[in-house]
């Protein structure tokens, strides 16, 4: 019996491809994989005039590009992509199926793994092959403090989402040939149930929290919304940005933009100053990379006291008033 042609299969995802590379960086991955698995590397791709992709894609390393065109298509959807991702991957059995983790990413591949029946290893810093064949699938643990290496032994596709950034695209080859299946779409897909009314494309802003070099970080600990919004005074001050963590964010004192730590933004500032934060494991997921931090707390025992290189007993209302007031008189000097 003929052996079945391994696979690598990488979601395209094409949305925001200017500022997000994620699927070129996967193809890149999957190139220097299948040389291991001796497999091909496919991009599967869902859209409506997606020939520049088909072309982008072959030119980063695809030898394959599985397309379904078609207007219905146009725009994003996590139910429509999915039963279409679901069919070919029923029809074809890929081995290894690897998806950006992007927010669209995070939310289709989790589907994905659970139609198919097979596990997912998410937000994967790393991708290797073991010497018996298998996806190792890296991926940060226990609040980012160690990596895990994961492989699905039993199951298969074999899955994992990808961190944008992990991996570096090759340079694109124009010379690059790769067979492009141009399917049709299956008239047995189902109806949609979202429609989509309109579409905005959110302001990118050049500057953001993960590259601010003075972040002002407020916890539940700021007592209300009005003391937190002080801390956008210190920030705007001091040059920097204002970054909160889950309790804040869920209550609504600042954008989910703003969240720092497992489920949010990694930063790296010279100077981070922690106003009202006790220092959970999935908040300091976020700090590993900050070079000098000042802790405000009112409980010397807190345990974002206890990493800070300067930790005030204060209460942090009363603290950042001093400190505005500081700074206003200084600048006026
Ligand atoms: C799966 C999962 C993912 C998560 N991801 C994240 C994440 O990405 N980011 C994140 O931040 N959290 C995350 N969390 C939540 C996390 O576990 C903590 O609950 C959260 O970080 C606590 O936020 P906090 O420090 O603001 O609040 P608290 O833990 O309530 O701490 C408040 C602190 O403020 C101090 N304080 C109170 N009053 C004052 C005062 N007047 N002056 C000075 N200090 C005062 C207290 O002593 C205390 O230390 C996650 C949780 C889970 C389960």
């Amino acid at each position: 019996m003929m052996n079945k042609q391994k696979s690598i299969w990488v979601f395209g995802d094409y949305r925001n491809y200017y500022q997000n590379r994620v699927t070129l960086q996967l193809l890149s991955r999957a190139v220097d994989l299948s040389r291991t698995l001796k497999a091909e590397v496919c991009a599967v791709l869902f859209g409506h005039d997606i020939e520049e992709w088909i072309m982008e894609y072959t030119a980063h390393g695809a030898d394959r590009v599985l397309a379904i065109d078609h207007p219905s298509l146009t725009s994003y959807s996590t139910e429509n992509y999915l039963a279409l991702i679901e069919k070919l991957a029923r029809e074809r059995d890929p081995d290894i199926i690897l998806i950006g983790a992007t927010d669209f990413g995070r939310e289709f591949a989790p589907r994905l793994a659970k139609r198919l029946q097979t596990g997912l290893s998410a937000d994967c810093v790393g991708l290797d092959i073991t010497s018996e064949g298998l996806l190792v699938q890296v991926a940060p643990s226990f609040g980012g403090n160690m990596l895990a290496e994961i492989v699905t032994e039993r199951h298969r596709p074999q899955m994992a989402t990808v961190r944008p950034g992990t991996f570096k695209e090759i340079p694109h080859n124009n010379e690059r040939t790769a067979i492009v299946e141009r399917l049709p779409l299956p008239a047995d897909l189902p109806a949609s149930r979202v429609r989509l009314v309109e579409y905005e494309r959110a302001v990118q802003r050049e500057h953001t929290i993960e590259n601010a070099t003075v972040i002002v970080c407020g916890g539940r600990g700021m007592g209300n919304k009005n003391n937190f919004k002080k801390l956008d005074e210190l920030a705007g001050l001091l040059g920097g940005d204002v970054g909160a963590t889950r309790p804040v964010v869920y209550a609504g004192w600042a954008g989910h933009d703003s969240l720092v730590g497992q489920a949010g933004k990694h930063i790296k500032p010279k100077i981070l100053f922690s106003f009202g934060i006790s220092g959970a494991i999935q908040h300091t997921a976020g700090l590993g990379e900050a070079d000098f931090i000042v802790a405000i707390n009112k409980n010397p025992q807190a345990t974002m006291m206890k990493m800070a290189d300067v930790a005030i007993v204060a209460d942090s209302g009363d603290l950042l008033r001093h400190l505005i007031r500081e700074l206003k008189k200084r600048i006026r000097e």
